[in-house]
């Protein structure tokens, strides 16, 4: 995994995400477009949020979004647990969020996407409070510089939105909340087909079917991908332990899938 403050552009295109195609237009108005052509927006003054909340059900593309974003703008993408920046010693935490902002002004345009940034702004006066009370104090210093921010949006995730500080869900902090949400069943569809984009389909396999199907309901994203390994992985063994020359096309069949779905259920 990477290293705190390790900052890349990633390798995530839009055609790699199944669905959220209305999270996409979102990410396009309010990042990509202004980091491609800011002069435009300056010229008209316009004034759009820096900081989103992705919220919604593990595995289902937040992670992925994210990177998307980064990689279809041309940014750097810095990718932070918000664990990692918790640190006991005192000043520490506080040094860590300066520290990584002033890194993302530098490398600049840059997305900081914090994961599980519940963790570092569960409501104020619980246990392990004070920690957590000045981590917060300081990320909401730098997210009210947003002047001095040019060029570094931030996107937090988390799958649990109702234990987040209302203070960090602000106007002109994380103020612009999206949600994402578990896939329908023509979404299902969608996310196979982009995660069959690198992978050897059979012509006859219909993955809008498979989508559609019952074994399939309430999978994540993060499910179907299992499952599409899963079904490679099947394709994979027939092929080298089969003895019948019939056998030997290098496809994944919908009898992959289907020996694959026997063993996926939702996370
Ligand atoms: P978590 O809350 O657990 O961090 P997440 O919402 O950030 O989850 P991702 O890490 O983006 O989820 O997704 C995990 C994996 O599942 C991805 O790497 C990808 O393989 C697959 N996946 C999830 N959603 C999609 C999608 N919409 N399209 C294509 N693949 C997806």
């Amino acid at each position: 995994s990477r290293r705190e403050g390790f900052s890349s552009i990633p390798n995530v295109k839009w055609e790699d995400i199944g669905g959220l195609d209305h999270l996409r237009q979102e990410f396009e108005r309010y990042i990509v477009r202004r980091i491609k052509y800011p002069e435009a927006y300056e010229e008209f003054g316009v004034n759009h949020e820096t900081g989103f909340l992705l919220y919604g059900p593990p595995g289902c593309g937040k992670t992925l979004i994210a990177k998307a974003v980064a990689y279809e703008a041309g940014a750097n993408f810095i990718h932070i647990k918000g664990p990692e920046l918790l640190n006991k010693y005192v000043g520490e935490s506080e040094l860590a969020v300066r520290t990584l902002f002033s890194r993302a002004r530098t490398c600049s345009p840059c997305i900081i996407f914090f994961d599980e940034v519940d963790a570092l702004t569960t409501r104020r006066g619980k246990e392990g409070g004070w920690v957590v009370e000045r981590l917060l104090n300081q990320l909401l210093i730098e997210l009210d510089g947003a002047e001095q921010r040019q060029g570094v949006f931030v996107i937090g995730a988390t799958n649990r939105p109702e234990v987040m500080d209302r203070a960090l869900l602000r106007p002109g902090r994380l103020g612009k909340l999206l949600y994402v949400p578990l896939p329908s069943a023509d979404e299902r569809g969608l996310i196979l087909k982009a995660l069959a984009r690198k992978k050897p389909i059979d012509d006859t396999v219909d993955l809008c079917a498979i989508g559609r199907m019952e074994a399939c309901e309430n999978l994540s994203g993060a499910d179907l991908a299992a499952l599409m390994n899963e079904a490679a992985e099947a394709a994979a063994e027939e092929k080298w332990t089969s003895t019948e020359s019939t056998c030997n096309a290098s496809t994944i069949k919908f009898r992959h899938f289907d020996m694959a779905l026997r063993k996926i259920s939702p996370s």
